[in-house]
């Protein structure tokens, strides 16, 4: 009989919602056109291509010129910090990261630093929250760009976007927001956050995997980092991906018209599976509210975290140990780590993320699989 397995793993990625696969379908099997040809089928392309830009603008409350699709999340962080770099004055270039980004960001500023463009990183508290009066030392003249997500992927703790925008729009900065975590699960508003570029991935909104989106203020200076034709305004060549950018439009538009019930819904569930969880001995959360509500990170102490996710894997109940393209490397979070956790605590963390699927019942038993699974990987292979 085939195993009832749950998904507690939607920050990694989310199921393809059967609703944006409906929009996708034309494009998929009979639908085509180049959005730049001038005859039927290219204008017919461009209507979908620009429906759909419209539909992930209204997500974040931006205008639809505003927003540049690229091929991923990373693309996204890595154009906006490349591309606002390498448009800066030569007296502004330094880039400010937090020590918790994703490795979008971080490898993306740690890749500057080496052609030679300064880059400090901000120190984030034992709570995940980043230090905001380090930041105002930090910013000066010299300034290009602050990088800031709005929700960490491993803690869903969400970072004060607006708060620090303020800050570096005031030393006369710009700011990126990385807000591939938050979109869907809080509000999005690129006035409200205050900054100049924000990153998008639409296989974290139920949508298909291969598509991001930047969105660009408009007047902000910024040099494209894929050169070819004048496609997304010049700011990103290569012929769009239809197919692909209508699934995305499609997936935002669903992701804002459900936010205010799905917000609540996973919140509470997010809740009874914590709460399941912390009654394990030796259990501890981490990362500190305001947090996306899908998301806790969850430390078994003595407990070896790749161990139980294994033990759960096996019981058909999938969750992380932290950022996807972490898990199985040697090196332990970073983000765990730059919150000053001890090496004992991050080796024993795991990171349970909610989402569209996830039931009452799927929680219930989760928690009991990770009960178990803690409690056997301490009897067996206690770590030290
Ligand atoms: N930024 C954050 C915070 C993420 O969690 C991810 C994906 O895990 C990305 C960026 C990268 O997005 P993509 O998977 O579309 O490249």
């Amino acid at each position: 009989m085939a195993m009832d397995r749950i998904y507690l793993d939607h920050n990694a990625t989310t199921p393809l919602d059967p609703r944006v696969l409906e929009a996708m379908r034309p494009w998929l099997e009979g639908a085509f056109g180049n959005p730049s040809s001038l005859h039927w089928y290219g204008q017919r392309a461009r209507a979908a291509v620009e429906q759909a830009r419209g539909q992930v603008a209204s997500l974040i409350g931006a205008a639809a010129p505003e927003v540049v699709f690229t091929g991923s999340g990373t693309e996204a962080d890595n154009l906006a910090l490349r591309g606002a770099v390498a448009a800066a004055p030569l007296s502004r270039r330094t880039v400010l990261v937090s020590a918790v980004e994703h490795h979008a960001v971080l490898n993306t500023a740690k890749a500057l630093s080496r052609e030679g463009v300064p880059v400090a990183v901000v120190p984030v508290d034992a709570d995940g929250r980043i230090d905001l009066d380090h930041l105002r030392a930090r910013l000066d003249e010299t300034t290009a760009l602050l990088s800031l997500m709005r929700a960490n992927n491993e803690t869903g703790v969400l970072l004060p976007v607006a708060e620090a925008a303020a800050l570096a729009r005031a030393a006369g900065a710009l700011v990126h927001c990385d807000a591939v975590q938050a979109a869907g699960k809080v509000d999005l508003d690129v006035n409200e956050l205050g900054c100049h570029l924000l990153s998008l991935s639409a296989h974290k909104i139920y949508g298909p995997q291969g598509m991001g989106a930047l969105y660009v203020r408009r007047d902000t200076p910024m040099q494209s980092l894929v050169r070819g034709g004048a496609q997304e305004r010049n700011r990103r060549a290569g012929t769009e991906n239809v197919a692909g950018i209508v699934g995305f439009g499609r997936a935002a538009e669903i992701a804002r018209a459900e936010l205010a019930r799905e917000r609540v819904l996973f919140a509470s569930l997010r809740e009874r599976l914590q709460g399941l969880l912390l009654a394990i001995p030796g259990a501890r959360v981490n990362g500190a509210e305001p947090r996306v509500p899908n998301t806790t990170n969850v430390s078994f102490e003595g407990a070896d975290a790749e161990g139980v996710l294994m033990a759960l894997d096996l019981a058909g109940i999938a969750v992380s140990t932290g950022a996807a393209c972490a898990a199985g490397a040697p090196e332990p979070s970073h983000v765990l780590v730059a919150m000053g956790l001890p090496e004992a605590r991050v080796q024993t963390s795991l990171r349970f993320s909610l989402g569209r699927s996830t039931t009452e019942g799927a929680v219930d038993r989760a928690a009991a699989a990770v009960r178990e699974a803690v409690a056997r990987q301490r009897a067996h292979a206690p770590t030290p």
